[in-house]
């Protein structure tokens, strides 16, 4: 009777969008080689953990973080990514700091979310985007891609016309496609638009230079989002926003006054200082990305060592993770309620201790897609015995 008051409660009172949404699924990973979240397997030399432990140690935790510490912060990631004003010196005011950019996206949505506002991307793209638009309260409208994953340019302009968004976002490289999307058709949003362009560049420590970072003087709406989880500190949560100050001063308004902890604030400047490490490390992730492309590649096609049975298409990708395309066996068959050929290849590497993501469920334009991590050269050889022998035990 207890439980059912409660439902009665919870249907009364939570939102009903909230009620039918599903969770962001967070996997139980444990004793597995975990490829399903883009992190760094790789962790800080011992030295420097033991260096890291005695500096946070010392914090004084007791207290709020202070506005020393967050500007500490943002000057460190002004002079990584040459944000610096007109005196050379690192430009804090181009900034604003999230715990984690998913808290970005999310205020981001608050930031412009009045009656009738509209938020847009391409999809299949980060889920996050939509998700926050809609809690703001925001109208979300997603664009088809087109099939080889670029942007579908009259497409784009015409929604940008008809919806005038106050929001678009342009994952660079995009999640979970891995491709960067052409610069002239990301400076034709830009100028189709007056509403902000977030480049969510997330992935921009594998893309091999490819960032709009040094453009923001050149273009009034554009911001550029970027993330430490994906280059080494995913647990620390720590991403930030390059805008011009226009944008950053009402963004940070809006932002909780102490979003990131001190010790994940110290501990990403300590990170900074340190970052010669995490670049040799996300060097070897684009070394072992060439490598897991090559031997993905021997399993597609007839000419493939499965046959008929093995990958469809393995994509190009400038991030730290490929996205392949199962071969669907049974092509032509009419949508059934059983799971994609994807799913249950995903689901028996699983049972051979490997979690990747299934990403054929997430759009009509990824079905039987699997997105697979780039880890560790182990970790790759593993993933990929796995999968070569799922792909054999489910033809
Ligand atoms: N943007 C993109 C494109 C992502 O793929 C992710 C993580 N999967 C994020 C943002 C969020 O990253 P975080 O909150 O860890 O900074």
């Amino acid at each position: 009777a207890m439980a059912t008051q409660a439902a009665v409660r919870v249907a009364r009172h939570v939102r009903p969008d909230v009620q039918a949404m599903h969770a962001y699924g967070v996997p139980d990973a444990t004793d597995a080689i975990k490829l399903d979240a883009m992190e760094n397997p790789f962790r800080l030399p011992e030295a420097l953990q033991a260096e890291l432990g005695r500096m946070l140690a010392a914090l004084a935790i007791n207290r709020y973080p202070s506005g020393t510490t967050y500007r500490a912060l943002k000057q460190a990631i002004a002079v990584q990514d040459g944000l610096l004003g007109a005196d050379a010196q690192p430009d804090v005011s181009r900034l604003v700091l999230g715990n984690g950019s998913d808290e970005l996206i999310s205020l981001l949505c608050q930031l412009v979310a009045q009656p009738g506002a509209v938020v847009m991307a391409p999809a299949p793209s980060f889920v996050m985007y939509e998700m926050s638009a809609k809690l703001a309260g925001a109208s979300f409208v997603p664009v088809p891609l087109q099939a080889d994953f670029s942007l579908d340019m009259p497409a784009m302009l015409q929604a940008i016309e008809t919806y005038r968004p106050a929001l678009v976002f342009l994952a660079y490289p995009n999640n979970p496609t891995g491709n960067l999307f052409d610069t002239a058709a990301v400076q034709a949003i830009l100028r189709a638009t007056d509403g902000l362009v977030v480049l969510d560049e997330a992935y921009a420590p594998f893309a091999g230079g490819a960032s709009w970072m040094s453009q923001l003087d050149a273009w009034p709406n554009l911001a550029v989002m970027r993330t430490c989880s994906k280059w080494g500190l995913a647990g620390a949560r720590l991403g930030y926003l390059a805008a011009q100050p226009v944008w950053t001063e009402p963004l940070d308004r809006i932002r909780p006054p102490y979003n990131i902890s001190v010790l994940d604030a110290e501990a990403t400047r300590f990170a900074l200082q340190h970052f010669e490490v995490f670049a040799q490390q996300t060097a070897a992730l684009c070394e072992a990305r060439t490598t897991l492309a090559v031997r993905l590649q021997a399993l597609v096609g007839s000419q493939g060592s499965l046959g008929a049975n093995g990958l469809d298409t393995v994509y190009p990708s400038a991030a730290n993770f490929v996205l392949v395309r199962v071969a669907d066996t049974v092509a032509g068959a009419t949508p059934t309620a059983q799971p994609s050929r994807a799913s249950r290849v995903a689901t028996a590497m699983r049972e051979r201790g490997v979690l990747i993501k299934d990403a054929s469920r997430m759009h009509p334009l990824l079905a039987n897609c699997l997105r697979l991590t780039v880890g560790a050269p182990a970790e790759n050889e593993a993933m990929l015995a796995a999968l070569t022998e799922a792909l054999q035990a489910i033809p």
